[in-house]
């Protein structure tokens, strides 16, 4: 069944991209402008160093966003960017808990819930992530991490309008793997009543976006599941014609 959501397909370029993949971007853009991108909403998340002169490029369809946020406004806090920072130099969305972020710089849910409230502040919408690890997943745990994380780090000021969720199971994440069908499909749902739960005026709008090594040739079955309300997408957001291939399938 199409979602009821309006599908959003977001890249997350990571550590990727000198300004020479500011020609892809450019693709990308004129794709999205011309229709290829069927019905989705789309967005591309460089590097901060790329934000300003891809918000330039991308045009008002295709939105640009960031990779993170500090918590606060401004301040003493050598190389963060606050999400002003990020609204000001154009920026729609920012990703904030990635698991390379939890794992790599120790984030706590108490701390991507700051991160995104800073980034209601500041006008933008958060792509909040949320996913298990293979051991949590092979214990049976799955659920329940997840579900401790949404509760932990979902601001209760969330609306479907400054949120979106994005699970993104830790194992699939650059690894090819991804989950069964059934399993994407149990997990969106848990998530749809949680967020219900969580937020009774908005959590039934708030898209839930799957990520983790969607390509062009998984897409399709994997955003036709129920709750799916869209990817984000790592590596393949790279190069425009996949990251295209991908969006289109929602057409
Ligand atoms: C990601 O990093 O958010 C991601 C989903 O990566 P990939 O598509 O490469 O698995």
């Amino acid at each position: 069944m199409p979602s009821p959501r309006t599908p959003l397909v977001a890249g997350n370029w990571k550590m990727h991209g000198l300004s020479s993949a500011l020609s892809e971007l450019a693709v990308i853009a004129e794709g999205v402008a011309r229709g290829a991108a069927g019905r989705a909403s789309c967005a591309i998340c460089p590097p901060a160093t790329l934000l300003a002169k891809a918000v330039e490029i991308a045009g008002p369809d295709l939105a640009i966003g960031g990779q993170d946020c500090a918590p606060r406004v401004f301040g003493a806090h050598t190389g963060d960017l606050s999400a002003e920072m990020l609204n000001d130099a154009g920026a729609r969305y920012v990703i904030v808990g990635h698991s390379e972020r939890r794992e790599n710089h120790g984030e706590t849910d108490a701390l991507v819930l700051a991160k995104a409230e800073a980034a209601f502040r500041a006008g933008l919408t958060a792509i909040l992530c949320v996913g298990e690890t293979r051991d949590e997943r092979d214990a049976g745990r799955a659920f329940d991490v997840v579900g401790r994380q949404v509760e932990h780090s979902v601001p209760p000021a969330s609306t479907a309008d400054n949120l979106v969720l994005a699970y993104e199971p830790v194992w699939a994440i650059g690894t090819g793997l991804v989950p069964t069908v059934d399993d994407v499909a149990a997990m969106h749902q848990f998530l749809r009543e949680r967020l219900q739960t969580l937020l009774p005026d908005g959590g039934a709008g708030v898209r839930i976006l799957y990520g983790g090594s969607v390509k062009p040739d998984n897409a399709a079955a994997l955003l036709a599941i129920n709750n799916v309300d869209g990817a984000l997408v790592g590596g393949a957001s790279l190069k425009a014609i996949d990251f295209l291939a991908i969006a289109a399938s929602y057409r």
